[in-house]
């Protein structure tokens, strides 16, 4: 997870292909100081690839954005990216195992959790998902205003 996290501040665009400094604009975009040019970092491509294709199976997003699934992964355990309610693939609890569509913990562990010594963050806490789950899914991202890492 840490290495993931790195990688993602590498990632992170710095400069313009024009050199001009870049400020950040919100949803994983970044603006040219000098020539207005849109620079988008990991997050960003994903997001701008969902809003344009809708709910898609990480492997797709991942070949599509040349953005590897393991941090795909990371943005749903974090999460800025949540799997639909009709997927048919879900990430687990970290707790009891139970599929959940975003973040490391159910609702149900979290409860359990926070009155506990553990500290949970909200974004960790994810909805669990009406149906069973099977095989392949598919994800949206969700814009929570979050800074990007
Ligand atoms: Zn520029
Ligand atoms: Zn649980």
């Amino acid at each position: 997870m840490a290495d993931l996290e790195k990688l993602l501040i590498e990632n992170k665009p710095v400069k313009c292909t024009c050199g001009g400094k870049l400020f950040y604009i919100g949803s994983g975009k970044y603006q040219c100081h000098t020539c207005d040019n849109i620079i988008m970092d990991d997050f960003g491509k994903i997001k701008a690839f969902l809003e344009e294709n809708g709910p898609t199976p990480s492997m797709i997003i991942s070949q599509a954005t040349g953005v590897s699934t393991d941090i795909i992964d990371m943005f749903l355990k974090n999460g800025r990216l949540e799997i639909t309610e009709n997927s048919r693939y879900f990430i687990k609890c970290e707790k009891c195992g139970c599929s959940i569509r975003s973040g490391r913990f159910c609702i149900d562990c979290a409860k359990e959790l926070s009155q506990g010594i553990h500290r949970i963050f909200f974004n960790e806490v994810g909805e669990k998902p009406k149906h069973s789950p099977k095989l392949q899914g598919s994800m949206h991202y969700l814009d929570k205003n979050k800074v990007s890492v």
